[in-house]
Parts: C-alpha cells; sequence; structure tokens
C-alpha cells in the first residue's frame, strides 16, 4: 500500500539556492521538451517516444551551452521529461487539454526525486540527491519505502516536502454495497454538507471569515499599480489569507472525513463525480463553493473508505438531483436557487431542497451499482 506524507522543511542558505536551481531546471526541461513534443507534433500528428526525447536530452546535456543542467539530479530532469510524455499521452486519449508550458511566475513550485530519498527521524532530517540533511518538522513517523519525494515551495516563501511511502499493509477488501448502509452527499446551499440520512455539517465560521477577509484583500490587490512596491506587499498579502483559508479547509475536510468513514455505520457513500457538479450548479454556487474544494472532499473520502473497506460511488453523469422529487421520480421543470424547500406537485410531499438533492445522489449511485451487477 502506498501512503503519502507532507513536512515542512527548512532548508539552509545553500540548500535553497540548489532547490531554487533544481525548480529552475526541471521546469526549463519540461518547457523544452513541450517545445519538441509540439514541433514534432505539428509536423507528424504524434508524439515522441520517451527514450527518443530522453536520448535528445542526454545529447544536450553535453553541451557547453546547457552544462548548467548536470548542477542538479539528473532523475529529477527525467522525471520532468516523463511528465510532458504522461501529459500528452493523457492528451491523446482524450483525458486532458494540450499541455501548458510552465510559467516561472506560478505560485506554487516544485520539482520530484523520484528514488533515493530518504528520511532521519532521530535527527529531523531529510537527505535527497544533491541535498543532505535538510531540516524537517516531522509531525508524524511512518515505516516503510520511501518512493518519490517532491519538493515545493508555497507563494508566502514555505518549503515542502511530499514523500510516497510504500508499506506492507494491504488494503481490506471492500465490503460490497448494501442499501440500508449507503449514504447520499451533496453540497448544501445554506450547509457545507447534507447527507441523505438528515446530517448537516457547517462550514466552520472561522474559514468563512478568513474567506471574507480574502474576498476584501484580493479586492485592494485589484486596484494597486502593478509592479509598485506595495503591489508586491499586497500580494504576498492575498497569498498568505489565501494559504490560511485552504490549510483551514483541507483540516475541516479531514475532520468531516474522519467521521463519516471511522465513526459512521454507513459502508458506502454516494457522490456526484465533479464533472457532473460543474454542468449542474450555476457560477455563483460554484464561486461561492469551490471546485477545488469539492475535488479534495471527494479525494479524502475516497482514500479514507479505501482504507477501511468501505465504498466510495461516483454518479459520473448528469441528472436533475434537485429538481427530482426523490419519492416519486416527478421532475420539476425549474427550481430558482432561492427556493430552499419545495411540495412535490404529484405526491405532495414537502422536499428541504438539499436533502432531496442528497436522497436522489444515493438512488443514482444505488442504481448504477445495480446495473454493473447485471452486466
Ligand atoms: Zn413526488
Amino acid at each position: 500500500m502506498i501512503r503519502a506524507y507532507k513536512y515542512r522543511i527548512y532548508p539552509n542558505l545553500e540548500q535553497k539556492v540548489l532547490i531554487e536551481k533544481h525548480f529552475g531546471c526541471a521546469r526549463f526541461v519540461f518547457n523544452w521538451a513541450l517545445a519538441l513534443q509540439k514541433r514534432y507534433y505539428s509536423l507528424f500528428k504524434k508524439s515522441l517516444s520517451r527514450s527518443q526525447i530522453q536520448s535528445q536530452l542526454v545529447k544536450k546535456k553535453k553541451t557547453e551551452r546547457f552544462a548548467w543542467l548536470n548542477e542538479v539530479n539528473s532523475q529529477s530532469l527525467l522525471n520532468a521529461l516523463l511528465n510532458v510524455h504522461t501529459a500528452f499521452t493523457n492528451f491523446f486519449k482524450g483525458r486532458a487539454k494540450f499541455p501548458r508550458f510552465k510559467s516561472k511566475k506560478r505560485p506554487r513550485r516544485s520539482y520530484q526525486n523520484p528514488q533515493h530519498g530518504s528520511v532521519n527521524f532521530d535527527n529531523g532530517t531529510i537527505d535527497l540527491p544533491k541535498l543532505k540533511g535538510i531540516k524537517a518538522k516531522f509531525s508524524r513517523e511512518f515505516v516503510g519505502k520511501v518512493k518519490t519525494v517532491t519538493v515545493s515551495e508555497t507563494a508566502t516563501g514555505k518549503y515542502f516536502a511530499s514523500i510516497l511511502v510504500e508499506n506492507e499493509d494491504v488494503l481490506p477488501v471492500a465490503t460490497t454495497v448494501e442499501s440500508s448502509l449507503t449514504i447520499g452527499i451533496d453540497l448544501g446551499i445554506s450547509h457545507l454538507l447534507i447527507l441523505s440520512n438528515g446530517t448537516k455539517f457547517d462550514n466552520a465560521k472561522h474559514l468563512a471569515k478568513a474567506s471574507r477577509r480574502l474576498a476584501v484583500q484580493q479586492k485592494i490587490f485589484a486596484r494597486k499599480q502593478k509592479q509598485s512596491k506595495n503591489y508586491q506587499k499586497q500580494k504576498l498579502a492575498v497569498a498568505r489569507i489565501h494559504e490560511k483559508v485552504r490549510h483551514q479547509r483541507l483540516d475541516l475536510h479531514h475532520q468531516i472525513t474522519h467521521q463519516l468513514v471511522c465513526k459512521n455505520q454507513a459502508t458506502s457513500f454516494g457522490v456526484e463525480d465533479l464533472a457532473v457538479k460543474n454542468m449542474v450548479k450555476n457560477r455563483k454556487l460554484a464561486k461561492a463553493i469551490s471546485d477545488a474544494a469539492w475535488g479534495q472532499f471527494v479525494t479524502l473520502l475516497s482514500y479514507k473508505a479505501k482504507w477501511h473497506g468501505k465504498n466510495v460511488l461516483k454518479v459520473n453523469r448528469f441528472f436533475a438531483s434537485s429538481k427530482l422529487c426523490s419519492h416519486c421520480d416527478h421532475k420539476l421543470d425549474s427550481l430558482p436557487l432561492s427556493v430552499r424547500s419545495w411540495i412535490c406537485p404529484s405526491c405532495q410531499l414537502e422536499h428541504d431542497r438539499d436533502l432531496n438533492a442528497s436522497n436522489n445522489i444515493r438512488r443514482q449511485a444505488l442504481a448504477d451499482v445495480a446495473g454493473l451487477a447485471t452486466v
């Protein structure tokens, strides 16, 4: 089983310079390989193979002009090539848009070490190729083999190491889906989440407060003159609040998913796929909730469920979850966002808008499972 651990690291000045070089070289190689692939694609409508592009890089590194590429971990550069290759494969298979160049101005910068990373919990350090003894704060320890280590720097200048660890644990076999132990989960309008069993989760107040503060600071930022001293200052202020909001949201999502998976009898959870969410919700609401947040929630829920042998059932096709009566299947023509409850004209049942939607998601998830079982 593979698990991910993320630790804050504190590189010294010398290490910072070298990390900076790795960011730069990895980005350069990524952009160079992408440009090469683009040219090749425009000529031949196909992409270069991994080994073809790899041998081009080896040649390039031998020239005097590009000798500086040898100052960094060569595996990290190969990894950047691999990322271009994967991006192209995804594009050709219709899974992703055409890959884009990486800008120097990206707020979060990173590079990967596909092997030879190790941690020393006693000393509180991490060793990486070309970078030995980086100080780290280990919030928790792990047992297992270190696979890849990704080093990143946030917009506010904090450094992190994300470590993928392989251990001997075996994932439990997922239980069979039972309708009585299945709950549907939807994003609410007046609540953060609403479950088909009637449980509601509220948005944490401090998160809402920080989000409002972020909106205010962003407005101030938009008015600043570009490249002035105050512009840079305000940019950092916005990045700081942004980081805080993200952190608080992640914390909240961890708490809720833990509660759902570990402190709940339910063994299956029905949720709408993000792509479907984008289709259904209008722009205003999407902005209020933020797509990234929903994706993160589903990701956390999915891996925690997996560890506990539970199921996350993703409903990945469009259906009118809000406008459909979960009791008699009557479909309303329209249901404005301002309407929080309604009475079904066909069966006369009164519905809480959000609860009805999560009930429908539960039903659809179970129907999908039943459909798969009969194939
Ligand atoms: Zn009805």
